[in-house]
């Protein structure tokens, strides 16, 4: 029996054993292990890769998402608007500094947020836009911009999930105010540990970011603001710099793989139209971060596969609107049923770039038979 686990990294490291060994060793050599000269060389080399000017290394991609709201100045009285369809870190940082979230349906074929609904839920209390590109494909940007331009809203990408997509001509991250990265070891470039980036085109932006995790400080012991420590370290930043030199082969990679499970499982997709959907691609580069399909009764289809060896997931099981932490909030099942409906049905399937293709035709193969059953 084949086993295909949902992630293997061990394979990844064994191909750049050597390169990312010395690139650890080079920072213990140096014994500079917060901020300076790896960061930085990090920093230079993610914004170039995004298309920004700037980059901020932070601590993680939730302190990312964090610091562009408190780098704004977002919170009591304000709103933000986001997509109840994404990890949870996406809402929970605009209640960490006081703001509401306030949630609109996602598209059913993308799962993105449903771009035109945006600008009905602006309102005057209306201060930034957290568009997710979720699984790997950017969001529909360009109403998202046009709606927040002619009001003075902020528009902040989380990226956590797609760095390297690109739709309408610029990459994830690059067509918002800030975009926000997660090197959590399993997007699509990890670190090994935590750590994340935020890229952005202007330079007064970018100073108060790099004050902000740092205590707000720009002159040592003299703070402009209340910031904190978010730092990225240098550890994490000389092993993204080596891993970086690979990312669009492994996604190339991630997205053949992806190509094919679509190609093998289309035809049972069609005959069984509303039991299966395959992942919806209307952008001009989806890289991948995960490969989810929607299929009816996905406990038992799950539950077999897994029986069968084949490692899977459900990203997200519950929407944000329904988390009980937001129960105050008041929103109801029904409310936003899109996501609520995507959350009984998603299951992600392994797509990591070092899958063989017999294990994507097993995997494929599987689903198929479950699915005529
Ligand atoms: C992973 C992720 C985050 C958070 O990143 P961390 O580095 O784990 O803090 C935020 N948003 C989305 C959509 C994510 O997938």
């Amino acid at each position: 029996m084949h086993k295909v686990p949902l992630l293997d990294l061990t394979a990844q490291y064994a191909a750049l054993k050597d390169e990312l060994d010395s690139a650890v060793a080079r920072v213990v050599n140096s014994q500079r292990f917060v901020l300076g000269p790896e960061v930085e060389a990090c920093e230079e080399a993610v914004a170039g890769y995004v298309g920004s000017r700037y980059g901020i290394g932070v601590s993680s991609g939730t302190d990312a998402l964090l610091l562009a709201l408190m780098a704004e100045e977002v919170g009591p009285g304000d709103e933000v608007i986001t997509t109840p369809f994404s990890f949870f870190a996406t809402a929970g940082v605009i209640t960490r500094v006081g703001a509401t979230p306030v949630f609109v349906d996602v598209d059913p074929v993308t799962l993105n947020i449903d771009a035109p609904l945006v600008a009905e839920r602006i309102t005057e209390r209306t201060r930034a836009i957290i568009p997710v590109h979720l699984f790997g494909q950017m969001a529909e940007m360009a109403p998202i911009m046009s709606a927040a331009r002619e009001r003075g809203i902020v528009v902040i990408e989380d990226a956590a999930q797609a760095i390297g997509a690109r739709h309408g001509g610029g990459r994830a991250g690059s067509i918002g105010d800030y975009g926000c990265f997660s090197f959590f070891p399993t997007k699509n470039l990890g670190g090994w540990g935590d750590g994340g980036m935020i890229v952005t085109n202007d330079p007064a932006r970018a100073d108060r970011l790099r004050a902000l995790r740092v205590h707000g400080e720009s002159v040592k012991y003299h703070h402009r603001f209340v910031g904190g420590n978010f730092r990225l370290d240098a550890l994490q930043a000389a092993v993204l710099q080596a891993k970086l030199r690979h990312l669009d082969g492994w996604t190339d990679a991630r997205i053949a793989n992806a190509a094919l499970y679509t190609h093998l499982l289309e035809g049972v997709a069609r005959r069984r139209r509303g039991r299966l959907q395959l992942p919806g691609v209307v952008t001009e580069r989806h890289v991948f971060n995960q490969y989810v399909i929607q299929i009816e009764d996905r406990d038992r289809v799950r539950g077999a596969l897994e029986a069968g060896g084949v490692g899977t997931a459900i990203y997200y099981p519950l929407p944000l609107h329904l988390q009980e932490c937001y129960q105050g909030l008041g929103y109801r099942n029904g409310d936003l049923p899109e996501s609520e409906r995507a959350a009984g049905r998603v299951l992600a399937l392994p797509v990591f770039p070092e899958l063989n293709e017999g294990q994507i035709r097993h995997v494929a193969s599987m689903i198929e038979r479950l699915v005529s059953a």
